[in-house]
């Protein structure tokens, strides 16, 4: 990845998807904002015991400094589940300014609007981000525990192939920043949870440091869910970053047992 700062908000990039001139991308940190104890920084989440107005100011500084009128960022009341919506006219902005006209019920948003600036929130789950360089399709996803169990990624790589004639080589993708599989312990409730989704892979769970705990890769599987569909592997990009690691720098829930700020993925195509 790479970062850059601009009055004092730090973003990060991914390499892959910087290299197309019509895409804008950024993951933001906790650099830069308002917000001040538990949420210091760049809070960009509403209602999660941070002083709204602050949220809304750091909503604000992040669209003055990408050039992105705060109206056209548009975010979904993420649900974990694994269901998307295509993001159309009448949707963007959703959510901007007050969370309750939020796209309801969805973990993924997808459009082929320009201007339109599909955002998903995180503190450990896994935002990922997908560009369709052939039908100019931009998609963000919100992929924690229960929306890598039920499939989110493998679903809007499918959805987009169905729906809008895709091809899977065309597709680029970048895995945020979120907890890695360093940090990742689960207990046997999602381990059994797994298991019952009838998708499992190598290399995704792996036991842990006593019994019944494991170390869940959320990276890896959300790579698989993309290879298993035909994506290039060569295509996809993983930070490599874990929040839980570096919660100095991005919002991590286990770090600070869920009392903590939330940043964004956000992409948008943008007008030739
Ligand atoms: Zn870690």
């Amino acid at each position: 990845m790479q970062t850059t700062e601009i009055s004092g908000i730090k973003l990060y990039q991914f390499e892959n998807l910087l290299s197309f001139d019509n895409l804008v991308h950024f993951i933001t940190s906790r650099k830069g904002g308002y917000s001040k104890g538990e949420f210091q920084g760049l809070n960009l989440g509403f209602n999660v015991g941070d002083d709204n107005w602050n949220v809304f100011r750091n909503r604000k500084k992040l669209s003055d400094i990408t050039g992105i009128p705060i109206e056209n960022f548009t975010f979904s009341e993420q649900c974990h589940s694994s269901n998307i919506t295509f993001v159309r006219n009448s949707l963007r902005g959703c959510g901007a300014t007050d969370e309750k006209y939020s796209v309801k019920n969805t973990d993924g948003l997808a459009t082929s609007i320009f201007e339109t600036c599909l955002i998903i929130q995180v503190a450990d789950c896994v935002p990922v981000l997908l560009y369709d360089s052939e039908k100019h399709i931009a998609a963000a996803l919100h992929a924690g525990w229960k929306g890598t169990i039920s499939y989110i990624t493998g679903k809007m790589i499918e959805k987009l192939l169905h729906f809008c004639s895709s091809r899977p080589e065309n597709i680029y993708a970048g895995i945020g920043p979120s907890i890695g599989p360093c940090c990742y312990e689960v207990g046997e409730d999602v381990y059994r949870e797994y298991k019952l989704s009838g998708w499992t892979k190598k290399n995704v769970i792996s036991p842990g440091k006593e019994q019944g705990k494991y170390y869940f890769d959320l990276w890896q599987a959300n790579k698989q869910q993309l290879i298993d569909i035909g994506v290039k592997p060569g295509n996809i990009e993983i930070a490599s970053i874990c929040t839980k690691c570096n919660s100095e720098e991005f919002f991590s829930s286990r770090a600070s047992y869920n009392n903590t700020g939330r940043f964004v993925a956000g992409i948008m195509l943008k007008k030739k």
